[in-house]
């Protein structure tokens, strides 16, 4: 967002729920931004009054709270790929290595191998 004097704004986004809102608020569309290989624009460009075009930031801010989710680990907001993510993608692979961890402890255990000799290198 930078400003275009007399108290106008421009507003660029890529996120297609900010455009969204910047048209219901009625601003005005400058430009969209489109890719050569891309399906649709990616990109838009609107101008409004300032207080119009922060209001729109603040909703679309809100909106992309809402699709984040809270990491079981470490409490950061992350952008959940599946509904069953519940770790950010740092504890994921922390979650994956305990795994791993447990895994080869009890195999061990089942085994009763307390000591690996050395391996012989080819
Ligand atoms: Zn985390």
């Amino acid at each position: 967002m930078w400003s275009l004097g007399s108290g106008t704004c421009a507003l660029y986004t890529e996120d297609p729920e900010a455009a969204k809102a910047a048209r219901q608020a009625k601003l005005r569309p400058m430009a969209a931004y489109y890719r050569l290989k891309g399906k649709g624009a990616f990109a838009w460009q609107f101008a409004g009054p300032e207080e119009k075009v922060k209001e729109v930031l603040r909703k679309a801010k809100k909106q992309v709270k809402s699709e984040q989710r809270e990491c079981a680990g470490c409490g950061e907001f992350f952008a959940p790929r599946s509904k069953r993510q519940k770790f950010c993608s740092k504890c994921r692979q922390e979650v994956k290595r305990e795994a791993t961890r447990k895994r080869v402890a009890r195999w061990r255990r089942e085994r009763g191998v307390d000591q690996i000799g050395p391996i012989a290198q080819f």
